[in-house]
């Protein structure tokens, strides 16, 4: 998965993201289009449009967000506001 650039880290309302599986804090975005099923099964009608995914670029494991996008940063310059 190298072809646009590099692995990001990731902050969700402002709080670093990690890895759910393996910890990692570097993630390739998507976005996901949601069906009408997968929405209503999650009670989110409204978000019936599309979501992002993070992949792990560690162990490929998906990471959805349907409600607030995640922000993503350069791994070079760290997470603003020295956040950890
Ligand atoms: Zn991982």
């Amino acid at each position: 998965m190298g072809i646009f650039g590099k692995p990001k880290l990731a902050t969700l309302l402002g709080r670093p993201l990690r890895c759910l599986v393996c910890g990692g804090r570097e993630f390739w975005s998507r976005e996901v289009k949601l069906n009408s099923t997968g929405a209503e099964f999650l009670g989110l009608s409204w978000a019936n449009q599309s979501a992002v995914g993070l992949i792990c670029d560690a162990c490929g494991y998906v990471h959805e967000f349907a409600g607030p996008r995640p922000e993503l940063w350069k791994p070079e310059r760290g997470y603003p506001g020295g956040a950890e």
